[in-house]
């Protein structure tokens, strides 16, 4: 939000305050009647000599804190964070929080927004003993699952990753949200890859399983699992993982057909491997499909080869096909024909190396590398291989 905007929404948001507080004192016929405060004028004076920042101070300290103006103060406090004026969020939210006459309910909505306040400004000690201490004394109150998400949202944070599971735990029994679901299936997998890098593959295994008990569709689970079970020797089952894995999310097909092609190669040759791809292709064609198809079908009919890959372009024409149908051209021809063809594929090769291979599909953010969680907007299992014309 701009400076501008903030301020409009404090403007109105205190002028509705005042007109309640008055409001409210003339309904107390005995009390005496209450006057606009000095620091609302104040607040105006600063706001007409463009001094927004003062203005808005001087609006905040005009409001007094009752019943009226509660959510007037909470609701202040969250634009201040979001603004990025944390130590002010802080101050309005600790201030409630002292105020003797509030509620239990109320208590626990200041506290979560000071939590929320604690982790903006880097301060995770503290945002954590705020959050545990409300978990322990919040159980069945209608906070529980926004305080577990905070917490989860902390040790996220903090790759904190076997506290991130325990709550994340917890959080999915109160929840059932598919958002948690999923991302408690990548802390498992968060685990399981530590493991790996260790070379310990049982309990890397047993984490890509709990990954899948938790989330079924876990493409990530069933790639790490087959990974761990290639290490093993166990090409059969990793060939199962991996065709589970192309079920799971088809797009996920340019990683997983190089792993499927070596563990056919460790036992059984090519003859599955290219039923598999065949049967892929007639239901989901993408230019990873084809061109492992077409290095298969060039060793043994070049022409054929070709000529598939020609018919393929036709009905799915991508930018990646047409530079191996210039490689199949090149080999045939000479001269200048051949110096032609030499820069075109180099041309096109520069263009797709300029391309990024993935997208988040969450928000849009591009990359060269696979990340399971998204640099931009932290969700998780969203940044997928790009397809269409320039991707797969
Ligand atoms: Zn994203």
């Amino acid at each position: 939000m701009t400076e501008i905007g903030l301020f409009l929404v404090l403007f109105a948001a205190l002028f509705v305050g005042w007109v309640m507080g008055r409001k409210n004192s003339t309904k107390k016929a005995k009390q005496p009647k209450k006057n606009i405060p000095n620091d609302y004028f104040r607040g105006l004076n600063h706001l007409l000599n463009d001094q927004h920042s003062e203005a808005i101070d001087a609006f905040v300290d005009s409001l007094e804190i009752n019943s009226d103006t509660f959510d007037i103060h909470l609701t202040l406090g969250n634009l201040f964070r979001k603004k990025g004026e944390i130590q002010k969020a802080i101050n309005i939210h600790q201030s409630l929080l002292a105020r003797p006459e509030i509620s239990q309910r109320e208590m626990r909505m200041v506290q979560l927004e000071l939590a929320s306040d604690f982790m903006s400004a880097g301060l995770l000690d503290r945002a954590g003993r705020l959050l545990l201490n409300m978990a322990s004394t919040s159980h069945k109150t209608e906070f529980q699952p926004k305080i577990l998400g905070l917490l989860v949202d902390l040790y996220e944070f903090e790759q904190s990753w076997d506290k991130a599971i325990q709550i994340g735990t917890e959080l999915v029994k109160e929840t059932s949200a598919k958002k948690d679901i999923k991302r408690l299936a990548h802390f498992h997998c968060e685990v399981a890859q530590e493991f790996q890098k260790k070379e310990q593959l049982n309990p890397a295994f047993e984490h890509y399983k709990s990954a899948l008990g938790v989330d079924p569709s876990c493409v990530r689970a069933s790639i790490g699992a087959a990974d761990v079970l290639g290490s093993q020797r166990r090409y059969r089952d990793a060939i199962k993982e991996l065709k589970h894995a192309a079920e799971q999310d088809p797009e996920f097909i340019s990683i997983i057909i190089p792993k499927l092609k070596e563990c056919y190669q460790k036992i059984w040759g090519s003859g599955g491997y290219i039923k598999f791809l065949q049967e892929q292709n007639q239901q989901k064609p993408s230019t990873a499909l084809i061109m492992a198809l077409v290095q298969h079908y060039l060793e043994a009919d070049k022409d054929y080869a070709e000529m598939f890959l020609i018919e393929q372009l036709r009905l799915h024409p991508t930018i990646k096909g047409f530079k191996e149908l210039i490689n199949l051209q090149l080999a045939d021809s000479d001269g200048y024909n051949q110096q032609h063809l030499v820069v075109l594929f180099e041309l096109i090769d520069q263009l797709i190396q300029a391309k990024h291979k993935y997208q988040c599909r969450q928000c849009g953010f591009p990359g060269h590398q696979l990340h399971w969680q998204c640099p931009s907007c932290k969700s998780w299992g969203m940044v997928k291989p790009i397809h269409g014309l320039e991707g797969e």
